[in-house]
């Protein structure tokens, strides 16, 4: 939604299908959600965005929105991500995640998306020093993530994955 490069979006489907094995489908870009703006903190609603995406006739088992606008949720001032946990919606900003260094850029979306991601599969946050479900409000905290999972949150996640569809992800591990 709004000015998204759409690399960002493809570096996003490509993680989400290394890591969890989830097949996706990205649609156009779409508008910025005005619905969701407060004039009173120059900000968008993440669960304003949450909610129009839940309301979306199914088509899909999860929806991620990445948005070009900053976020917030009422506790805090900004957030990199927020979602439903266990649930259907997630949104992610990639409006304080911006580098000059292209690969840090597209890392920051994609441990973005995936931890929330992770939050719809119905994993909470996790205090391994190894783990991208660790919780992170600035971008040091950010940067530090790797881009996996701890072994615990791996197996919880090919647990869930089975749980919902199924069968295990087919993942593809890097390395
Ligand atoms: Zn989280
Ligand atoms: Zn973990």
């Amino acid at each position: 939604m709004g000015s998204i490069d759409t690399t960002t979006v493809s570096v996003i489907a490509a993680n989400l299908q290394t890591i969890l094995g989830l097949n996706t489908r990205v649609l156009a870009v779409q508008p910025v959600p005005e619905y969701a703006f407060l004039a009173r903190r120059g900000q968008y609603d993440g669960g304003k965005i949450l909610q129009a995406l839940t309301a979306v006739p199914a088509g899909s088992q999860f929806r991620l929105a990445v948005v070009a606008v900053d976020i917030f949720t009422p506790i805090l001032t900004f957030v990199f991500g927020e979602s439903q946990l266990g649930g259907i919606a997630a949104v992610i900003s990639v409006f304080r995640t911006k580098s000059n260094n292209r690969k840090t850029s597209y890392d920051r979306a994609a441990k973005i998306a995936i931890h929330e991601v992770g939050h719809l599969l119905g994993i909470v946050h996790c205090r391994a020093p190894d783990c991208l479900m660790g919780f992170s409000n600035n971008l040091d905290k950010l940067d530090a993530l790797p881009l996996r999972f701890c072994d615990a949150c791996e197996f919880e996640a090919g647990r869930l994955l089975m749980h919902l569809f199924g069968k295990p992800g087919e993942r593809r591990r890097p390395g």
